[in-house]
């Protein structure tokens, strides 16, 4: 298989929130995730299995903090706008992804045919990259952004027959199955929810049983 990756950049100073003029002429400024020190680092993603994988960060994300944490953490989705992320088109794209992560992993429906609309919205450019440890070049595709390359877990996801879950105690989603390293009869995200989950169980039994 062709590696897939994507040459990207994060703030290096984490971000903050700021109204920001929406495009030309009068419109009203919106609220935008914006890099604090307007200095960024360079990240490089593969994509090459999908045990943490980017786009559940976004899917899981409530609040404005956690649109602040995703861009802090990975980026911009895309650069339409420069390097900041308007809230509402970052809402607007969670929801479309996590439509997609749902469609895309239901066993019930035909997703192959009619994954075509994710693939659609997704560029591939192949280039040589080189390889210092194999002092050689390599064919990989580049993905033209954040954006592409949360579509593309997504189809990963719908390869290799990955299952969308909800976690039992924090209700975020996650995936297992084939590439994540979980089984599919997970209930719980983490360690750390599992414990909370069986404390919460006790407490429960402990009060029917009037200890
Ligand atoms: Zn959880």
């Amino acid at each position: 298989m062709i590696p897939l990756h994507l040459d990207w950049k994060k703030p290096a100073d984490g971000v903050e929130l700021e109204h920001v003029p929406f495009g030309q002429g009068d419109a009203d400024p919106q609220l935008a995730i914006k890099s604090r020190s307007g200095r960024f680092e360079p990240k490089t993603y593969r994509l090459e299995s999908l045990e943490n994988p980017i786009v559940l960060h976004l899917v899981n994300a409530r609040n404005d903090d956690d649109f602040k944490r995703f861009v802090s953490r990975f980026g911009t989705p895309r650069t339409d706008f420069g390097d900041i992320a308007y809230l509402r088109a970052m809402e607007v794209l969670r929801d479309d992804l996590t439509q997609d992560l749902e469609f895309c992993t239901d066993p019930s429906l035909n997703r192959i045919v009619d994954s075509e609309y994710l693939l659609q919205r997704v560029t591939l450019t192949p280039s040589f990259a080189y390889s210092e440890s194999t002092d050689r070049y390599r064919l990989v595709l580049s993905v033209t952004n954040l954006e592409g390359l949360m579509r593309m877990e997504i189809a990963m996801a719908l390869e290799v027959g990955a299952t969308l879950i909800h976690c039992k105690h924090c209700s975020k989603a996650f995936l297992a199955g084939p590439m994540t390293r979980r089984r599919t009869d997970a209930v719980y995200c983490s360690d750390r929810c599992r414990v909370e989950g069986f404390k919460h169980a006790k407490t429960i039994n402990q009060k029917g049983s009037g200890v």
